[in-house]
This record gives structure tokens, sequence and C-alpha cells, in this order.
């Protein structure tokens, strides 16, 4: 399968069509490692967004998915991880370009995790099942477990491969239908997946994909009373409007919000490992992923020491053109989040922060670069410390006592992932126990697999990802009571 959307502008993918929006309008993709335009891609309105909500909901209630097996559906879903696998390099290329991420990163965690979403589910697909409860009075009484309906999966633009199969693998195991939205930026991904779905068997109005604005075209969905669930990722904000509007219309959700983890480096840690962690953890995707670590805390006893190192490190990250293997960082996914990123570091600076490297663009090629960043001596209440920053830039403070640690790491409203770095194995087991995230992580950073279900707590919203808990939300539960008298 050969797209390079370059030869041929994406559409929308409705019903198993490909076709233009109903008023025609379409909207620029840009490369942003050079700020150039690549491709144009359909911008649906409300019309287009109904169209494909009536043909998921068709395709659903055709059985012609949700009437198969378990099994069966897995069968197709093990075809799309095995389509995945051979079309790995066209995909990664494609993705690295369509985000600026780094083209060995798109290879080994966003097509690799796309695999082995698709594999993992397949593999699920096989347990879906119900059972039998002991009730009293002759009668027996067992559950059956089946799919929602219509699910509207919203994504946003930093993993855009990843994060539409943590929902798109999982829905269609259950037996849902689909209609995807993603990111506004980087559609380009979803589109490819529309056509490698269908070679792969999925049936036509399974998965539809409508590319275009999230005020016209995800709104749409979220209002479509069409829609049976909700499954959204992207900003705390956004997400906040996504499901009171979907709550009005008693729609399932699932909220998957901004992050701001903590990294806490315990005075026993073992630095050289922790110093990989670190800084995997905080220029992992450029910073710009709700589960990295921006915010270190460190013993004050050898927090000058791990600043220290840090100042003499963090530079020699290789930055530049993703297209390279050796590339570590590539530029932010687009100019706003590049303004973003130094808008906050300049407050930094107004906040008493002392900048310990970077602090600033790196210009290439025309592309939105920042220099990752290290700012030391922010007070704890300050804006940089409190917000999702998303981009490549770490905040360290110290602290004087596990207690301190913990509150810390607490501070802020959202509750996605923390770290630990401890070689007390007591402590990292009593400390990941009060923090509040959805995942913890201890001498490690970042690793995610299928198995291993990620969410949040408090403002980075609720439902897992990921695990048979994920496929679980995409079902419901009906209970049978049988009289034997
Ligand atoms: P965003 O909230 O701006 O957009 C996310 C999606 O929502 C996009 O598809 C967008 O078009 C759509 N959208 C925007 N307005 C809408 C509306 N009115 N109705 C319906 N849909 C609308 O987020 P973003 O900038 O694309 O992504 C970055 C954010 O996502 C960060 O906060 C990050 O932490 C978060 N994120 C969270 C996770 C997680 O697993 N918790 C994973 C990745 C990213």
């Amino acid at each position: 399968m050969t797209t390079t959307f370059e030869d041929e502008p994406g559409r929308l993918f409705i019903g198993g069509q490909w076709r233009e929006a109903t008023d025609g309008a379409r909207t620029d993709v840009i490369d942003p490692s050079t700020g150039q335009v690549v491709t144009t891609v359909a911008e649906a309105g409300a019309a287009d967004v109904d169209a494909a909500v009536r043909a998921a909901r068709e395709a659903f209630d055709s059985g012609a998915w949700s009437g198969l097996s378990g099994r069966e559906r897995g069968r197709v879903l093990n075809r799309v991880a095995q389509l995945i696998r051979e079309n790995a390099d066209e995909i990664a290329a494609l993705e690295s370009r369509d985000v600026g991420k780094p083209i060995t990163l798109a290879h080994a965690v966003d097509v690799t995790n796309a695999a082995n979403d698709y594999e993992y589910y397949a593999s699920l697909a096989w347990s879906l099942d119900g059972s039998a409860r002991d009730v009293p009075n002759n009668r027996l009484a067992y559950t059956r477990r089946g799919p929602i309906g219509v699910v509207g999966a919203i994504t946003p633009f930093n993993f855009p491969l990843i994060l539409a199969g943590t929902k798109i693998a999982p829905a269609l195991a259950a037996g849902n239908t689909v209609v995807h939205k993603p990111a506004e930026e980087t559609p380009l991904s979803a589109l490819y997946m529309a056509g490698l779905l269908k070679e792969a068997g999925v049936p036509d109005g399974v998965y539809n994909v409508v590319t275009g604005t999230g005020p016209v075209a995800g709104e749409a969905l979220l209002r479509n009373p069409g829609v049976d669930k909700i499954a959204f990722t992207g900003s705390t904000a956004t997400g906040r409007h996504a499901a009171s509007v979907a709550g009005e219309g008693l729609k399932q959700v699932t909220m998957e919000l901004g992050g701001n983890a903590a990294h806490i480096v315990f005075e026993d840690a073992d630095l050289e490992k922790a110093i990989g962690a670190i800084i995997g953890g905080f220029v992992y995707n450029t910073g710009q992923f709700c589960m990295g670590g921006p915010r270190l805390l460190v013993a004050r006893s050898v927090h000058d020491t791990v600043v220290g190192i840090l100042a003499d490190a963090v530079p020699g990250v290789p930055i530049g053109d993703p297209r390279r293997p050796e590339t570590v960082i590539g530029p932010m996914a687009g100019e706003r989040h590049l303004k973003k990123v130094e808008e906050y570091v300049e407050l930094a600076r107004k906040e008493g922060g002392r900048i310990v490297c970077g602090g600033e663009r790196l210009d290439l090629n025309g592309g939105y670069y920042y220099k990752p960043t290290v700012i030391a001596d922010l007070a704890n209440d300050s804006r940089v410390v409190q917000e999702e920053v998303f981009g490549p830039v770490l905040t360290v403070q110290p602290f004087d006592s596990e207690d301190e640690a913990v509150e810390l790491a607490n501070s802020t409203p959202y509750g996605l992932a923390s770290g630990i770095q401890t070689t007390n194995l007591t402590r990292a087991h009593r400390v990941a126990d009060r923090l509040q995230a959805g995942i913890v992580w201890i001498n490690d950073w970042p690793m995610l697999d299928p198995a291993v279900p990620f969410g949040g707590v408090k403002a980075s919203g609720f439902g897992r990802e990921y695990g048979p808990e994920a496929l679980e939300s995409y079902t419901k539960v009906k209970s049978v009571v049988v009289s034997l008298g």
C-alpha cells in the first residue's frame, strides 16, 4: 500500500468510500520541520459527520461486524497488525512528517505499539464472555457482554497513530463501529489506517474518518444523537467541555486528559540510571507527551549534583531533522505549540526561574524547534510548575523529606503519571501508593504496553486505555434470568 497524500490529498472516509466534504472545504497539513505545506485534507462539516454517524449506525445494525464472534473479529484485527508491520517504514515516515516525530521514535514506539494494540485486542476478543451467577429460588442467571454501538473517537495531535489504536482496537474487538475525528494538525495516519483496515477486511461503515476542526467536526460528533460513546483524548479544557456535552446526551465517556507528572529522585537513587530516565522522560516526543515527566523533585542532598549533570548532558541530546535516525528531539508539532513553550519559558524567567540550559528556539530550516530546557529555583506555586507546558522543558525543585516529596508531587490539579527513583524497594512501593496518578514508574520512564492500563485521576480525566479494562469500557452487560420451576 502506498499513500503519500502528496499525489492524492486526503478525503473523508465514510461508509467505506472516500469523499470530499459536502461544501468542498479543505485544510493545509504542515510539515513542522520546515513550516511548509505537505498536502491538504478535506475539512468535514456537521453534515459530513452526520453522514459518517449514519454509516456507522447502519453498519452496526447490519450485524456485519457486531454479529461476528469475538474470535472472527480477532482474526481481522490480527490482519490489521500484520499490515501495520508490513508497511512499517511507510507509516513511520508518514507519522514523522505529519507530527515532526523523530523517525526512530516513530518506528520503535508509534508503529510498534499500534501493531501491538491490534494484536493484543485481537487476542482479548476471544475472551468476551459473561458469567453464570448463583441466585436463589430455582432460577438460573447469567450475563452476556456485547458492544455499545457507535463510538465517537476524538484524538490529539501528539501520538495520532497510537492514541487512535488505543480506542479503535478495543472498540472494534468488542464489536462496535467507530467515527474517528483526528486532530486537525495531524490527520494523515488516521486516513492511512482507514485504507489499511479496509484491506484487512473490516466491513464498510465500521471505521469512518472525519478530518476537520474541533469546534465544527468534533463538536458535531459530541452532539450527534446517533453516537453512543465518546472516547476522548486531549487537553483538560476541551475534555471538560466534551464531557459536559456528551453528558447532556447521556453518552458514555472516557476522558484521557492533560498531565504534569512529577519525577521524584531520592538521595539513594542510582543517579546514573536516573539521569537517563529523567532526560528520556522530559524530551520524549519532544516533550509533547501527556505522561512525560516535566517536574523533577530531587532530595536536597543531591539536588545540585543532579542539576550539574543535567546542565552538562541535556545540551548534548541530538536535536534536529526528524528524518535523521540519530535525532531524539524533533520540532514541536506546530507553530502554536512552539509559541506556547516560548511564553512559558519567558514566564519562568519572570517568576524567578534560573535557566540551567536551553531557554530559546533553535533556528533550523524554518521548522518549529525549541532547545531542551532545564529550569531551577522556581517556587512550587509558579505557573510553569503548576500548568502543563507540553514541550521539552524540565523544572527542578528540591525537597527535604519523603512527605514533602509526595506533597509536592500531588500538588497540581493533574494526576496522570508519576515516577520514583530510589534503590529502597520498601520506600518505592510506599510512595507509589501515595501518589495521585493513574500510572507510576519506579526506576523507569516511560514504559507503555497494551497490557498495562493508563489513564488519569483528578483533572487528568477518568477511564482507562489499554488492558482488559479498556475492552470492558467498550461493552455493555446484559443479565438474563431464567426460571427453572
Ligand atoms: P485539544 O484538546 O486541543 O484537542 C484534542 C482533540 O479535541 C482534537 O481532535 C481537537 O480537534 C478536538 N476538539 C477541540 N475542540 C473541540 C470541541 N469543541 N468539540 C470536540 N472536539 C474538540 O488537545 P491537543 O492539543 O490536540 O492535545 C494535547 C493535549 O492532550 C494535552 O493536554 C495532553 O496532555 C493531552 N493528552 C492526553 C493523553 C492521555 O492519555 N491522557 C494522551 C495524549 C495527549
